[in-house]
């Protein structure tokens, strides 16, 4: 049984000043499995974001469903944890206090908040932060406090946009083992966009590959390296043969996207 169902999900927005619209996911189908770890791939500006907002709740689709566990959804819900590119921690909490917001808000006991908070700072790697506020952290701290307030409200499954286009290769780098390491202990459902081709056969057990705008799903890859991961599997004759394909399709989307803007 699937955990996410998206049946013919589109989107169009309204033009502005009477302009055209803008169709920005062509009717989109995909049935995530529990445990799947699901990387959407794909060129810049071709719905990938939208899709994961419809399915976060924060966007309506024009048209099609989406449900989880079979409960189609209708906005936002804990049980959907969100993680962005943009670091979107409260400036005005510390550490302890961001990871405990949604614990918080369900009216979970301190003592109870405190224990969940004090697991999740030990599993991202933060101990000894638990009391600094965002600005005093890296860029790349501020996204292990993202997952670990996203990861503290036990989501059926965690969407994440791009959560670390904005970090330097090194630190990107060990946040993908951080991640991976994470879901190989909680065997969370994972759908993970982004538009870097390592990153997401490096993490995947299926690729989700879209096409140009208007978006759709052009192919999809089984990424069948073995679990646990380490970064190692990047310098194997596999991994470069899955690269070579998904260079490909994504060079060809790539290559329609700067046509039409030409
Ligand atoms: P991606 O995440 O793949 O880069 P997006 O989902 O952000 O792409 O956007 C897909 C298309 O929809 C783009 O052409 C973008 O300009 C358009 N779009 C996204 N959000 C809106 C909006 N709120 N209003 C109008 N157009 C939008």
């Amino acid at each position: 049984m699937s955990r996410l169902s998206i049946r013919g999900v589109g989107r169009t927005f309204p033009g502005v000043n009477r302009g055209a619209p803008t169709l920005a996911l062509q009717p989109t189908d995909l049935e995530v499995a529990d445990n799947d770890f699901i990387t959407i791939l794909g060129p810049s500006g071709c719905g990938k974001s939208t899709l994961l907002r419809i399915v976060a709740g924060l966007d309506t689709p024009t048209q099609g469903e989406v449900r989880l566990d079979r409960e189609p959804v209708r906005g936002p819900g804990a049980e959907r944890g969100m993680v962005f590119q943009s670091y979107t921690l409260f400036p005005w909490l510390t550490v302890r206090e961001n990871i405990c917001f949604g614990l918080r808000e369900k009216g979970m006991a301190p003592a109870q908040q405190a224990e969940i908070a004090a697991r999740f700072i030990a599993e991202v790697g933060l101990l000894g932060f638990e009391g600094h506020y965002p600005k005093q952290l890296s860029g790349g701290m501020q996204q292990r406090v993202a997952l670990a307030r996203a990861l503290a409200n036990d989501p059926k499954i965690l969407l994440l946009d791009e959560p670390f286009g904005a970090l330097d290769n090194q630190t990107r780098a060990l946040m993908q083992e951080l991640l991976l390491s994470i879901w190989e202990l909680h065997r969370k459902t994972v759908l993970f966009v982004t538009h870097d081709v390592d990153e997401a056969i490096f993490m995947a057990n299926r690729c989700v590959v879209f096409s140009a705008r208007p978006g759709r799903i052009k192919n999809e890859l089984a990424i069948d390296l073995a679990y646990p991961r380490h970064y190692t599997v990047k310098t194997t004759p596999r991994f470069s043969e899955l690269k070579a394909v998904v260079t490909e399709d994504i060079r060809a989307e790539s290559l329609k996207t700067a046509q039409m803007e030409r």
